[in-house]
């Protein structure tokens, strides 16, 4: 049941721009304030400096020493941080963000910058909101913005820009620059000549390209092209077996005769066993070297990957945090009603199971390789909540053998490098953008302590407890109680 993982992550489905729900949060200034005896944590080698002073001024922080060192500037919001713990802002490195209203939820769960997947067709909600959060008219994370997915004939989602050939390719690419896109996304069906025509291009223009390893290209290639990050550990497997080739080929020709979902699904099927049966240490180690090598992150997406292969079990969908989810969303959640999972059987969903397994193995033998990872959720799918689901992401990076250390770097310094931003961004350090978390308890000790919150400073402006617990109240949304679910 390979299609299963194939298919995660096509994200988002309709174009909602601005929908306005509910109350909209109170957005307060930029301000001054110094958090003090504070243990700041240092997510580059791990250290915890205890006892210090963290002051923040007009979305800078402007010092970070022990209390004696710090200056208390006069008018300073003072925060008794004792016994609590500081960390970078967190990035969702893989959402969709189709709704304005969920940025809130976004601070309100520490994570303070997003990665766009896929940005508006017409190249307009998102980089208006970006203008509103970064003025203060709205509640929301930084944003790093995709372009429109760009994908081959017969595209696997409506909307998509369609590329034929390497001139399309050219111009998908000045499309999304024209657009304002900060990276370009690619997909599943690009045509081979379009992807190495958007490849080149891309370095000619200085613009990174980014998604999915398109199905008639191989993860060695999209790395060596300098494809930025590959999502979902797309073309992995497949770049493991020693019949790569034929794999490759057969879905070439498969895909020459008819472009398309259903293709897709049929061939992914026929080739899963052969897949497994292939696996080859010795090509793994060889393709991970040169993930290295080329620096190609990893966006693995565990959220995702794994609920969709739990969407059949009624105490995985029986989630408490779907009261924040827009009601016609959570209706969209039910597999009865996906395209990509409605006629899945629960052989089929078992199977599933069974493979999702193997994805911590990947994940783990990628992260000894010493190649780069980014945390992300593919939110938007079903079960992958906004916010929420990056401290999931985090769990699960666990689960597959990081260390908290590691799983916290996916998700503050490796995205500042991942975009080069180290100077203004990934660490507590003075000079760098004020996006911060304070903790009740230590992530290192364990993972699950980053969703124990007790304030977010998002771009310079403080969200206290009781300001997010605001969010988080105006966020749940009716009938929730309706929703199919056992008595709790
Ligand atoms: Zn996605």
């Amino acid at each position: 049941m390979r299609s299963l993982s194939l298919f995660a992550g096509f994200g988002a489905f309709v174009w909602i721009g601005c929908f306005a729900l509910g109350a909209e949060p109170v957005v307060p200034p930029r301000g001054t304030m110094v958090f003090q005896h504070v243990t700041v944590i240092d997510v580059v080698n791990g250290s915890l400096l205890a006892d210090r002073s963290v002051a923040v001024a007009g979305g800078r922080i402007t010092a970070v020493g022990p209390a004696s060192a710090v200056d208390t500037p006069a008018g300073a919001t003072v925060i008794d941080s004792t016994g609590q713990y500081m960390i970078p802002g967190l990035w969702d490195m893989h959402v969709h963000f189709v709704f304005r209203s969920y940025g809130a939820l976004f601070v309100a769960n520490g994570v303070t910058g997003v990665r766009v997947m896929w940005g508006n067709p017409l190249g307009v909600y998102h980089s208006t909101w970006r203008t509103q959060f970064s003025q203060g008219k709205a509640v929301g994370p930084r944003m790093m913005i995709g372009s429109n997915i760009v994908d081959g004939p017969n595209p696997i989602w409506p909307g998509s820009l369609v590329v034929h050939n390497a001139a399309e390719g050219r111009e998908a690419v000045a499309a999304a620059k024209r657009a304002g896109a900060d990276f370009v996304k690619v997909y599943e069906l690009i045509p081979t000549d379009a992807y190495r025509a958007i490849a080149a291009e891309c370095k000619a223009q200085g613009i990174p390209f980014a998604g999915h390893v398109p199905q008639r290209i191989t993860a060695l290639e999209a790395s060596d092209a300098g494809q930025r990050s590959i999502e979902h550990l797309g073309g992995i497997r497949t770049g493991c077996s020693t019949r790569e080739d034929d794999l490759i080929e057969e879905r070439q020709k498969a895909l020459d005769k008819s472009s398309g979902v259903g293709t897709l699904r049929a061939v992914a099927e026929r080739q899963a066993d052969v897949i497994r049966d292939t696996y080859s240490e010795a090509k793994a180690q060889a393709l991970f070297a040169r993930f290295k090598k080329n620096g190609t992150w990893q966006c693995p997406t565990l959220t995702v990957l794994r609920a969709i292969a739990w969407l059949d079990d009624p105490a995985f969908i029986n989630d408490p945090r779907l009261k924040y989810v827009l009601p016609f969303v959570r209706a969209s959640w039910d597999p009865k009603r996906d395209f990509r999972f409605k006629s899945l059987t629960p052989a089929a969903f078992a199977q599933a199971k069974k493979n999702f397994e193997q994805n911590y193995v990947l994940v783990a033998a990628l992260n000894k390789a010493g190649v780069g990872l980014l945390a992300g959720t593919d939110e938007m799918n079903p079960y992958c909540f906004p916010g929420f689901g990056l401290h999931d992401e985090l769990g699960l990076l666990v689960k597959a053998g990081l260390t908290p250390l590691e799983a916290l770097r996916t998700a503050t310094i490796n995205p500042a490098r991942y975009f080069g931003k180290v100077e203004s961004q990934g660490t507590v350090e003075a000079g760098k953008d004020a996006d911060l978390v304070l903790l009740d308890a230590n992530p290192l000790d364990d993972i699950h302590n980053t969703t124990k919150i007790r304030a977010v400073v998002a771009d310079g402006r403080l969200f206290d407890r009781t300001a997010l617990d605001r969010i988080l109240a105006d966020s749940e949304q009716p009938s929730a109680a309706t929703r199919k679910s056992g008595s709790q």
